[in-house]
């Protein structure tokens, strides 16, 4: 029998989850629905935990492994300033595209006017949250996010194993560099052993993280049927002009300003790339995590679009820790379509700051499910906008499709900067 290939097989899932997902809400009395649904949780976090925990050993062994390769600290030097410049341009050129598009639409205004009827919705907000999200934005959570300090702390931990454990990609990308880097410094035949050492375990993650992707449909459709069987319509509808402009604005950055970029600045055809990166997408899309789809991300970067593996093991670890597109536009629509629901005109000044902002918390927030809604309400209170405590309550309601839409977003940006990077080192892609 001829195998499904796997884009396929997630998709099909995703329709499944969908389908199902809307159909149990009809059996809410059900006996069987809660252990239906056990089974479901049970099977999405066993994907995900699956997915973390090659995380480590796979950015740590690939990224030895693949610097180790780099002619010495001048090759790394030069493919660092080109990644970080990529990741300035196409961040940038997001939130700026955010900030078009939600002065252009302004959801939050009704006949030139604050919308009263979504002001309603904020105020509301409170009564209608459940406790995850209120713990999620508890004041000492608030303050600890504030430091921005902490991102440059993260970045040198004092403790390598702690910072494995705790999943801070960051510090372990920083080690891994250093690591790489000091290799390059002794002569050859001594680093051969540790060199084969960092090589083979990276094959050997390679090979688990294959195992997992066979079971991602099954994963997939667990974690979707939850969502959609929990997701309720009603703040949705209210909300629905600030959703789509977040879906226009996410759709202009992914399908015209970054394939335009790719053809521009590396003569690349966005359908090619498109193609290549399908299953890294869906799986972005699916978890709304772009940590935990690094590991597919780099499987399809290297066997799919043909990025050698030094170019794919530094651009994407140190992507998915600081580029995020999506994430960085949504900040900026979120919190201006806030401000004109409150009725707070922002100036041109203020506008920029919520830009930088965006920019810079883009880069601190983590690869993990609505790890931007703190980043907003931060935003929000720093350009002094009333209500941002129910607003952003409010918002985190409807926050999964977003989510898992920006995180594709995320994912695909940083994989676009794989392939320019790769170009510009005169590797040859898809098999041309
Ligand atoms: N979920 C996003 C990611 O993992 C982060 C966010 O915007 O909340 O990329």
């Amino acid at each position: 029998m001829k195998k499904i290939a796997a884009h396929w097989q997630i998709i099909i899932a995703l329709i499944a989850a969908v389908i199902i997902g809307s159909l149990l809400k009809k059996f809410d009395d059900a006996p069987w629905l809660q252990s239906f649904l056990k089974i479901c949780d049970l099977l999405g976090d066993l994907f995900l935990q699956a997915l973390k925990m090659i995380i480590v050993p796979l950015v740590v062994s690939s990224i030895i492994a693949g610097l180790a390769s780099l002619a010495g600290f001048d090759g790394f030097k030069r493919m660092g300033l080109k990644t970080l410049g990529f990741y300035l341009l196409t961040t940038l050129s997001a939130v700026v595209l955010g900030l078009l598009i939600v002065n252009t639409i302004q959801p939050g205004l009704k006949d030139g006017k604050p919308n009263a009827e979504l002001r309603q919705v904020f105020d509301e907000a409170p009564a209608q949250a459940d406790d995850s999200a209120k713990e999620k934005f508890a004041p000492d959570r608030q303050a600890k996010a504030k430091d921005w300090t902490a991102i440059f702390k993260r970045m040198l931990p004092s403790n390598i194993i702690k910072a494995g454990a705790e999943g801070q990609l960051l510090g372990l990308l920083v080690f891994s560099l250093m690591f790489g880097i000091a290799m390059t410094q002794f002569p050859p035949d001594q680093m051969q052993p540790m060199r084969d050492f960092f090589q083979t375990l990276n094959d050997v993650m390679i090979r688990i993280t294959q195992w997992i992707m066979v079971c991602a449909p099954l994963g997939i459709f667990g974690m979707i049927t939850v969502t959609v069987y929990k997701s309720g319509a009603e703040v949705f509808q209210q909300l629905a002009p600030y959703f789509f402009t977040v879906l226009i604005a996410l759709a202009l950055h992914m399908f015209l300003v970054l394939p335009l970029l790719l053809k521009l600045v590396a003569g690349i055809n966005p359908i090619n790339h498109f193609k290549a990166m399908k299953t890294a997408l869906l799986t972005a899309f699916s978890t709304s995590s772009s940590s935990a789809t690094l590991p597919v991300t780099m499987r399809c970067v290297q066997d799919n679009a043909g990025v050698s593996k030094k170019t794919a093991s530094f651009t994407l670890p140190l992507g998915a820790t600081v580029n995020m597109d999506g994430t960085a536009l949504y900040e900026c629509i979120a919190v201006i379509f806030v401000a004109q629901v409150m009725g707070l005109e922002m100036a041109f000044a203020a506008q920029m700051l919520v830009v930088i902002s965006a920019l810079l918390t883009s880069i601190g927030v983590a690869g993990v499910p609505s790890a931007s809604m703190v980043a907003i309400l931060i935003i929000m209170n720093n350009s002094g906008i009333p209500g941002a405590d129910n607003a952003i309550l409010a918002l985190f309601a409807v926050d999964r499709l977003l989510d898992m839409s920006r995180t594709a977003v995320n994912v695909f940006g940083d994989s676009c900067a794989a392939v320019v990077i790769a170009k510009s080192e005169g590797e040859t892609l898809y098999q041309e």
